[in-house]
């Protein structure tokens, strides 16, 4: 009788032990969905942090090979690369041989950060994509893979002013205000080359969007990118910088005083 009581007590104070009741599971399935939803915002916050940092590497890195280059070349920029037809030709002295019909290892950089793959992997930005781009010129060309645009104004690749109209890296006026690399945007900057009106490009960080440029429908100023574009400049320094910074063609020209 005793025994009968006890065991009566025991199975009504424990009487799930076998598993869990749904209810159970369903507050275990929404825990976990509450844990996944607070860490992932933080886990991908994370990866753009870490994409913004490897792109300011690489930026830094590029500098320091189109330096060295001018180091050897009398103190002039390489060519810009422009996509060629019209008056522009490729150059041996482009700084990216980007084109599909030549070999990027022939870049005017290559030499001094890496050829082939090693060269490939640092023009290339982490949080830029590289599908769906159109060709600016020739089919034979094809579009432009890489992430970062060289400053217009350093060396023209341009017919009628021979190989050697480009700028000594030493002829440009307050090189710390003056742009020499950045990130243009993926979907109008459709070649190695990049000047004042051009939009940059929006794959790092957020911001507000605070209106077009008057009569630049194309730059909308503060749209997705913050004063988040990598940019690194004549006198090496690097930071980033926002469509309203780009958008002063003062900081694109050698003599511009300011
Ligand atoms: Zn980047």
């Amino acid at each position: 009788m005793r025994a009968h009581r006890n065991n009566h007590t025991s199975i009504a104070r424990h009487p799930r032990r076998g598993g869990f009741t749904l209810v159970e599971l369903l507050v275990v399935i929404g825990i976990i969905a509450v844990l996944i939803g607070i860490l992932m915002p933080v886990l991908s916050k994370a990866r753009a942090q870490a994409n913004r940092v490897v792109c300011m590497s690489n930026i830094k890195q590029l500098y320091n090979g189109i330096l060295m280059y001018c180091n050897d070349n009398k103190g002039y920029l390489p060519t810009c690369a422009m996509g060629t037809g019209g008056s522009y030709v490729p150059f041996p002295e482009d700084w990216i041989h980007w084109q599909a019909n030549r070999n990027l290892t022939n870049s005017a950089i290559a030499k001094y950060v890496g050829r082939g793959e090693q060269l490939k992997r640092l023009l290339r930005c982490a949080a830029d994509s590289f599908e769906g781009r159109k060709a600016r010129g020739s089919a034979a060309e094809g579009p432009y893979l890489y992430s970062y645009h060289l400053n217009a104004n350093a060396g023209h690749n341009f017919k009628p002013y021979g190989p050697f109209w480009r700028s000594k890296i030493t002829e440009w006026r307050v090189p710390s205000n003056k742009i020499l690399l950045t990130e243009g945007s993926e979907a109008f900057v459709l070649q190695p080359a990049i000047d004042y009106a051009s939009p940059l490009a929006q794959r790092h960080g957020s911001a507000v969007f605070h209106g077009n440029v008057p009569g630049f429908p194309q730059l909308t100023r503060g749209m997705r990118n913050g004063s988040n574009v990598s940019t690194v400049f004549v006198d090496g320094h690097a930071e980033g910088i926002d469509q309203d910074f780009a958008f002063d063609q003062s900081r694109w020209e050698p003599s511009s005083p300011w």
